[in-house]
Formats: structure tokens, C-alpha cells, sequence
């Protein structure tokens, strides 16, 4: 565990990794293995693959995979933590340990969408029901817990949307009924918000985002406090198959020691654009959690240390989609395509009806993710393609 008294931003670059005797370097070493080799058969027969320090196979951790779960875990403010092959494999990871034919989950409406196709499979398949709540339902949520509720899904905020929930009081909700809560905690980075001091159970990273800070990569990961849980993950890993390269795991740390700063950087840099946007005629509404008049922007102020570069807009409603369309297309800087974490900015315009229950007839959204540019390049961008509509 990293010394508490130091800051985030120093505990990134100063851990307890130890380089091999003779061979003092920061970087922790590669290690490529599908084959673990044991010293004879008692030690084969013994080896539990849930340790952190008995290697027993490949697929199930090596101690470069062992050192990256054991940063993130740090970073989050949990114990253990598991690596998947993607965000959406660490998601899947979680339900499928957790649940069971007849048992039922609640996700928020403004659920990473994926997670939502997934939780539709489950009841189409397995015989779980997959309900939606509104994301801001708060302490409501105690109204919606079944006896059979195993699993409540949170995202803080929803990452196209905004809505920023009221973790603490769906939390207590769900602990006083029994009921786990895992959080998609993607869009802070596992940084901007302590998921596990608010109540929360269960966090997933998508580290294919901030943490790879690259966009060159795909990775997951499932964090938790408790001991007992994480072998119930363990295993959900294991039979799930979900083991990581090493290549990859070693560029994610590579990115650690910067996370921090490229997020505080996507920061400003989004609320800058996101600024200069809220002063546009042809904007109806910037959707940010740190402006007043975002939706849960209150749990947001309470909650969070930060806001990272995602953000979205509502057009004026007198703007049709093939204007809006005609506005994503005119943009050059910002380049049209799904992620966001990596140094370029991107756009994406979503059809709001076709994911959301009461959706309603608003203006096109359209989400921004400001990249690592120069604002001001950014913001002539779209100002530029403003004047195309
Ligand atoms: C990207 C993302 C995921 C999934 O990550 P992948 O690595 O692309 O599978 C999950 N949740 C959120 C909020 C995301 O943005």
C-alpha cells in the first residue's frame, strides 16, 4: 500500500514496486509467460492461482499483471483488483459472478450503453430481469430493491448524458437491503471521486481511456475493498478466461505516472470549450457536470475533485440532424470516434431516442471529448463548423 501522507500525484510516481536484487530501475520488468513452471508436484498441487504471490499459469496473472492490479488498486482507494481484456469484460466479469437464473439487477437509464445490451442479454437468456431507474433517483431506489435484487449498477456520471447520481444515498439504499453496488467509475479515471469511501462495493475502469492515455489499447479493470468479494470476482475471472498481454499492462503503467496530469490538462481544456459553447445561440444546453445547471450537478460538487474532458451539448431544437450531422463533419481537430482518455479530441453524435426510456424531443446531442490540443485551436474549430449548420 502507498504511504497515505504523500499526494495522489506523488504516490503515482513513488510505489512500493521492487526491481529485482542488483538491478535498480524505475520501469517494472515484462514478464511473457503461458507456461509457469512449479518445482516439483507438491508445489504444483498446492498453488492457489487467487494468491497474489503463487504464479500458476499465465491466464491467471503474472507479476507484471500482479504489479499493475495492485497500482490500480492503490489509485482507487481498494485492495484487490482484477484485469480483463476490456471495460466491457470487467463489466461482464462482475455480473456474471454475481448473478444467477431469477435474480435481478437495476442499471441506471443513462447506462455506457454495452453495459445495457449486456444486462438486456441476461434477461433475453438467462432468466435475470434487467430494470432501468432514472439516474437521479437517489434514496428513491429503496422503492425499486426486490428480494431477488442481487446487483445495482451505478455510473457517475453517464458517460453521454451527464446525469451525475447520488451515490452515497443509493448505497445506502442498496447496503441496507444486502444488495451490491458496482460502480463504472470510467469517467473520473478512478481519481476525481473516492467511489469506495461513498458506499460503493464494486469499481470498473475502463483503463482503455485515462489510464492507457494513448488510445492505442484496450483494457479493464474490477476493484473492490472486500476480501470475500474479490474471490467471488477471482473466480468469475477465471472461468471467464480473461487474462491480459503483458505488453499491454506494461504500457498502462507506463501512462500512470501521468494520469493525473493529462486528466487535470483534459480538464481545463473541456471546461474551456465547454464555456465558450454555453455562450453559443446555437447551443440549447452544455451538458457538464461542474456547470450549475447540469442534472445531479450537486452530487457532482460534493463528491468530486474533478471533471476530465468528456462533456456533451443539446443543439437548439430549430436544428435538424442533418444540420447537426453537417456541423459533426465540418469539424477537423475534432475527428469523428467512439473512447476518449487519448491526446486527440473526438465528437460523437447520439440518437438520444433509440438508448433512452422518455428521451422526450430535445436537439441533437452531440458529446465532445477534448483531447490534449490547444483549446483555443479547439474551440476555432468549432467555430468554424458552427458557421456550417
Ligand atoms: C469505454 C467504456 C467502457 C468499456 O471499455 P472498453 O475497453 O471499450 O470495453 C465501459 N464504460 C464506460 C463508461 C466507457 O466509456
Amino acid at each position: 500500500m502507498t504511504d497515505k501522507t504523500i499526494s495522489l500525484q506523488t504516490s503515482l510516481i513513488h510505489n512500493d514496486y521492487t526491481p529485482p536484487a542488483g538491478f535498480g530501475a524505475f520501469p517494472p520488468a515484462i514478464h511473457h509467460a503461458s507456461t509457469v513452471l512449479f518445482p516439483n508436484v507438491q508445489a504444483m498441487r498446492s498453488g492457489d492461482w487467487r494468491e497474489k504471490n503463487a504464479y500458476t499459469y499465465g491466464l491467471h496473472g503474472t507479476p507484471t499483471t500482479f504489479t499493475l492490479e495492485a497500482r490500480l488498486a492503490d489509485i482507487e482507494g481498494g485492495k484487490h483488483c482484477l484485469l480483463a481484456p476490456s471495460g466491457l469484460a470487467a463489466i461482464s466479469m462482475v455480473d456474471f459472478a454475481l448473478l444467477k437464473t431469477g435474480d435481478d439487477i437495476l442499471l441506471p437509464d443513462n447506462i455506457y450503453n454495452p453495459n445495457r445490451v449486456l444486462g438486456n442479454w441476461l434477461q433475453e437468456s438467462m432468466g435475470i430481469t434487467a430494470r432501468y431507474y432514472d439516474p437521479l433517483i437517489g434514496a428513491g431506489i429503496a422503492q425499486l430493491i426486490q428480494p431477488n435484487t442481487k446487483l445495482i449498477w451505478a455510473e457517475a456520471p453517464g458517460s453521454v448524458s451527464m446525469e451525475v447520481p447520488d451515490l452515497p444515498a443509493i448505497c445506502a439504499a442498496a447496503k441496507a437491503r444486502g444488495v451490491i453496488v458496482a460502480l463504472d467509475n470510467t469517467w473520473s479515471a478512478g481519481i476525481a471521486v473516492r467511489a469506495f469511501d461513498l458506499g460503493v462495493d464494486i469499481v470498473i475502469q475502463a483503463l482503455t481511456k485515462y489510464q492507457s492515455g494513448g488510445a492505442d489499447l484496450l483494457m479493464g479493470a474490477v476493484i473492490v475493498r472486500d476480501a470475500a468479494l474479490h474471490d467471488t470476482l477471482s473466480l468469475s475471472h477465471m472461468r471467464l478466461g480473461y487474462g491480459v498481454g503483458a505488453d499491454d499492462a506494461y504500457l498502462v503503467m507506463r501512462g500512470l505516472p501521468t494520469l493525473k496530469l493529462r486528466f487535470d490538462a483534459h480538464d481545463a481544456g473541456a471546461r474551456q470549450v465547454a464555456t465558450w459553447l454555453k455562450g453559443r445561440p446555437e447551443i440549447a444546453k452544455v451538458l457538464h457536470p461542474a456547470f450549475a445547471d447540469c442534472p445531479g450537478h450537486e452530487h457532482w460538487k460534493r463528491d468530486f475533485t474533478g471533471a476530465g474532458g468528456l462533456f456533451s451539448v443539446l443543439f437548439d431544437a430549430r436544428y435538424t440532424e442533418e444540420q447537426t450531422d453537417r456541423f459533426v463533419d465540418a469539424l477537423k481537430l475534432f475527428q469523428i470516434g467512439y473512447s476518449w482518455g487519448g491526446p486527440n479530441s473526438l465528437c460523437v453524435p447520439y440518437r438520444m431516442q433509440a438508448s433512452r426510456r422518455n428521451w422526450g424531443e430535445q436537439g441533437t446531442l452531440v458529446r465532445f471529448n477534448v483531447g490534449l490540443e490547444d483549446p483555443t485551436d479547439l474551440i476555432a474549430d468549432i467555430e468554424q463548423a458552427l458557421a456550417r449548420l
